[in-house]
């Protein structure tokens, strides 16, 4: 989960980041009102999730909090990357004297965590990457050994921070290895990390993704779910702790195993070009286990997408056998009863498949098709979403 960057930074206040006073808010009255109490010169910034909002006019200095009204009413519905504003933040303003970019992230390829800092913060660190790279520091972190003043030194000073900034960034990155350590992140950044004129060092803007597959291990996670953004199918996917993706074609898929379901996704999409361009509606995987009422969430929520024209269940019975998946879809279909609206094409193979097909062929469902190959199916269920 990404957070906003007001979430950001109350996570990196709870753990002790330099950072200033702030407050969100949703009309140009509380801007106005967060002004007055913030006091002085403020920063009203959009709260979307997407960078670079500077460049895009969602990040203005206000001299006042009748300016910040003013401000803040200007960047209120403004539309940003495709994302509506809706809160803003005000900030109090920073005499800004350097702008540097810290960060530390999940480095999946190198199988390691990866710290990156530069002295060239403010714009986006993909165009120091490629600009000047060599303006920007990128030092693995061991995962057990993690980062402790001598290494954090040692980051430090490869990034070429300045030497009287050096002691007051290093222990701002102890404190962020921290912050990624015990949240469970899998990125946090601050970009600008600024140095004020009167020589302190401040978290400016702040980008934290957290691993939501900790999220067991953090009940207070909870609370920075923006529910009115999720997609409401997806929401009602993690109710039934479904692994759904909602995807924007008319093809609804169904498939046990997430790299079964990827290959599905791909095969409807190639298929689909014969039919006008359909594509795959959803990624879905009910995994090994397909109980009928596993089928029967999963089958409701592809049902209950408008989007969708058709489906497509693609199974390889494997520890759950294809008689027991057959059954499953049965069962799922008389659950539903009339909410059963779209014709279904299905695929068994593997273990069981004789007995599989059998029980479908028999239960002789008016919405399901049997196909006896992959390709055959994704070519039906695309050709049925076309029509
Ligand atoms: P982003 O464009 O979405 O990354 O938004 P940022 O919060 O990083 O702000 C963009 C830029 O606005 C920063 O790099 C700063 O140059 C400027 N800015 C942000 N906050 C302040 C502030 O408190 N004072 C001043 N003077 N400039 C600010
Ligand atoms: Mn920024």
């Amino acid at each position: 989960m990404d957070l906003y960057e007001y979430q950001a930074r109350d996570l990196f206040e709870k753990h002790g980041l330099p950072v200033l006073a702030a407050a969100i808010a949703t009309t140009a009255e509380e801007a106005h009102a967060a002004a007055i109490k913030i006091g002085g010169k403020v920063v009203v910034k959009a709260q979307v999730k997407v960078g670079g909002r500077g460049k895009a006019g969602g990040v203005k200095l206000a001299l006042d909090a009748d300016d910040a009204r003013e401000k803040a009413e200007a960047i209120l519905g403004m539309v940003i990357k495709g994302h509506i504003v809706r809160t803003v933040m005000i900030a109090a303003a920073a005499p800004i004297e350097s702008e540097y970019y810290l960060s530390i992230l999940l480095d999946r390829s190198n199988r390691t965590f990866l710290v990156m800092a530069s002295v060239a913060g403010g714009m986006e660190i993909e165009e120091v990457a490629h600009t000047a790279p060599e303006k920007l520091a990128k030092i693995p972190v061991d995962a057990n050994a993690g980062i402790d003043l001598a290494k954090a030194q040692e980051i430090v000073k490869a990034a070429q921070f300045p030497s009287d900034v050096a002691e007051q960034v290093a222990h701002v990155l102890l404190k962020v290895w921290e912050l990624f350590k015990s949240e469970d992140a899998t990125l946090v950044e601050i970009n600008p990390l600024v140095k004020t004129s009167d020589g302190k060092i401040i978290a400016l803007d702040g980008k934290v993704t957290l691993d939501d597959n900790a999220g067991f291990r953090h009940p207070d996670h909870e609370a920075l779910v923006d529910h009115a953004a999720t997609n409401a199918l997806e929401a009602l996917a993690k109710e039934k702790d479904l692994n759904y993706v909602k995807l924007d074609g008319h093809v609804g898929i169904i498939g046990n195993g997430a790299g079964l379901v990827m290959s599905t996704l791909d095969v409807v999409a190639y298929a689909g070009e014969k039919h006008g361009g359909v594509r795959p509606a959803n990624f879905l995987d009910i995994g090994g286990g397909a109980s009928a009422q596993v089928m029967a969430d999963g089958l409701s929520i592809i049902l209950g997408d408008p989007d969708v024209k058709s489906v497509f269940v693609n199974v390889f019975g494997g520890i759950t056998a294809c008689d027991a998946v057959a059954n499953g879809i049965v069962q799922a279909l008389e659950l539903l009863g009339p909410k059963a609206t779209k014709p279904i094409v299905v695929r068994l193979d593997g273990n069981n498949v004789i007995e599989g097909r059998a029980i479908l062929a028999k239960a002789a469902h008016p919405l399901i098709e049997q196909a006896e190959t992959m390709d055959g199916a994704a070519n039906r269920a695309a050709e049925l979403a076309a029509k």
